[in-house]
């Protein structure tokens, strides 16, 4: 069977990847310059360094495997730190444990002094879905979701806690029942002196070297530089219409996954899966700065890194440092800084031209750490629609989109704005799209 895929971010190189060794003749379309999406490598200060995602979740098993199905088992590493800290009331202060900012441990939340009063309390989980905020709020207080959860969610969606739903963004809030507090601090406590396996992995030169490695080693054909413009039926099987302005080319294939962001499918869907296109037309995105800085000097940093409460107004939403990170990353000898800047909605930060925005970015991380070598380099990397947003009702709106797309034979979809953002769950709705196309067409 011929299968194309659309878009040859991670998801649609899964999808090609799964295809390919199931030894299906797979061709992957994209319509940017290189293939990856939101993961990209590139050198700043001669050191390639990770300028989109930079790790991937190791507590669930599809990223790490499929990076040892590739062949970079050798080039997995763990963080060398993961203790973070939160800018806030003057200070960088150490995250106490949490589960996603619901506190788990109250004596080193008092410690922190990042939060006065928290205010456990049961309150019923309502039967329907609603806001991370609305819920924690209830259940925690103000305080707790402004400084803890907020920061913590915004480092993953880059959204407001009011609009993100507590049923597809935050279900192990959700697992924590009427008094999340009271069972964060439970489950704490019972799993104490239980060793920890790390909860997140990277690569040895970046998780942004992998869709060269996945594309290489599928044997599926990749083209860059093609746009798909039209996606229809055509007898039995498919036909794309697909090219730069100007030299739009067909392509016929036997089955199709579409494995772009929601606005892209919302438009290639219209036609043939209209229900889909439309609750897909209301997936809204975020879009976010990572300014990397390699410094002339080294100097010591507190831990991996640092998050910033939105409440506290500060320009940088987040900072990681990624030579205390990652092994890989000190190897170079030089101390590598990245900060993000940018959440949903919120336009102004981003319209910042790129000598303003390290020049607030070094302000804000002066601000923070105190005085720092200056750099030796930077790099603004700007990610216009990255991260989709989980609002309430995301679930129904997943939900209509399937329900549309098993309609149609011989497609599906896949992507970051399905079923969980991070790489591993992307590359898991891959693998699993993969598996219903092959089921249906009984292959
Ligand atoms: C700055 C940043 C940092 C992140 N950090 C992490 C992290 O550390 N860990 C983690 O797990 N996750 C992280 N994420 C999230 C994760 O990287 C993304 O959710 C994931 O990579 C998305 O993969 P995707 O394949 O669904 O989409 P994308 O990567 O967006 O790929 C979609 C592809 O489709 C192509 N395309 C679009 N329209 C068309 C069209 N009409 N025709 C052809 N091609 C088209 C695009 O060019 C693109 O290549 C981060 C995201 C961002 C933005």
């Amino acid at each position: 069977m011929r299968v194309a895929v659309v878009g040859a971010g991670v998801a649609g190189l899964t999808a090609a990847w799964e295809l390919a060794r199931r030894g299906h003749e797979v061709v992957v379309l994209d319509g940017a310059d290189r293939i990856g999406g939101k993961l990209l490598t590139g050198d700043v200060g001669d050191v390639q360094l990770d300028l989109g995602a930079e790790s991937v979740l190791a507590r669930r098993p599809e990223a790490v495997g499929l990076i040892e199905a590739v062949g970079l088992t050798d080039r997995v590493q763990n963080p060398v730190t993961t203790s973070a800290g939160v800018w806030t009331r003057g200070e960088v202060r150490p995250l106490p444990p949490t589960v996603l900012g619901v506190p788990a441990d109250l004596d080193a939340l008092a410690a922190s002094g990042i939060v006065e009063d928290v205010l456990p309390q049961a309150v019923p989980v309502p039967s329907h879905d609603v806001s991370v905020g609305e819920f924690v709020t209830a259940r925690a207080g103000r305080e707790v979701l402004q400084r803890l959860v907020e920061p913590l969610l915004g480092g993953v969606y880059a959204g407001h806690a009011d609009a993100i739903s507590l049923r597809a963004a935050a279900p192990q809030v959700l697992a924590l029942g009427d008094d999340p507090v009271g069972a964060a601090v439970a489950a704490r406590s019972a799993a104490s002196g239980t060793p920890v396996a790390p909860v997140f992995a990277g690569i040895v030169g970046g998780v942004g070297t992998l869709p060269q490695v996945l594309a290489e080693r599928s044997g599926a054909e990749v083209r860059t530089g093609t746009t798909v413009r039209l996606v229809e039926r055509s007898g039995e099987g498919w036909r794309l219409m697909a090219g730069p302005v100007g030299a739009v080319e067909e392509v016929l294939a036997d089955a199709v996954v579409v494995a772009t962001p929601a606005p892209a499918t919302s438009r290639l869907l219209a036609e043939v899966a209209p229900d889909a296109a439309f609750a897909l037309a209301g997936i809204d995105y975020a879009s976010v700065a990572l300014v990397t800085l390699v410094l002339q000097e080294q100097v010591e940093l507190p831990g991996s890194g640092f998050l910033v409460p939105p409440v506290d107004g500060r320009f940088v939403k987040a900072a990681t440092f990624s030579s205390n990170k990652w092994a890989w990353v000190a190897d170079s000898g030089r101390t590598v800084l990245r900060a993000s800047v940018g959440r949903a909605g919120e336009s102004v930060a981003l319209q910042t031209g790129d000598v303003d925005m390290v020049e607030r970015v070094l302000a804000d991380l002066t601000q923070a750490l105190g005085p720092l070598p200056a750099p030796a380099d930077t790099h603004v990397q700007r990610w216009g629609g990255a991260l989709p947003q989980y609002e309430v009702g995301h679930l129904d709106r997943v939900a209509t989109v399937r329900a549309s797309v098993s309609g149609v034979r011989g497609l599906e979809v896949c992507g970051a704005a399905y079923d969980g953002v991070g790489i591993a769950a992307v590359v898991a709705g891959a693998q699993a799209a993969v598996s219903r196309l092959l089921d249906e067409l009984g292959d």
